[in-house]
């Protein structure tokens, strides 16, 4: 029986992990932050950028995909 090495499910794990991206496309307007304020925030222009977090997983960003007006935040990997 083959036996899996528990270093290698974790960085294919880490590998397969999500992270919200914001584009040039943000107005500013500040809903996502009000959605997923541990994920979001606006920076010194007005502008929402991605917090550095290690798991996005479970923190509303699918909330914030939604509400967004301009379909400016998406997942990549
Ligand atoms: S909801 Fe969209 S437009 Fe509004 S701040 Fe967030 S990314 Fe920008």
């Amino acid at each position: 029986m083959t036996q899996i090495d528990p270093n290698k499910v974790a960085s294919v794990a880490a590998l397969l992990k999500r992270k919200p991206v914001v584009s040039s496309a943000c107005i500013g307007c500040s809903a996502c932050v009000a959605i997923s304020w541990d994920v979001f925030e606006l920076n010194d222009d007005g502008y929402s950028i991605v917090k550095d977090i290690s798991d996005y997983e479970g923190k509303d960003v699918d909330d914030s995909i939604i509400a967004c007006p301009v379909s400016a935040i998406s997942w990549t990997k």
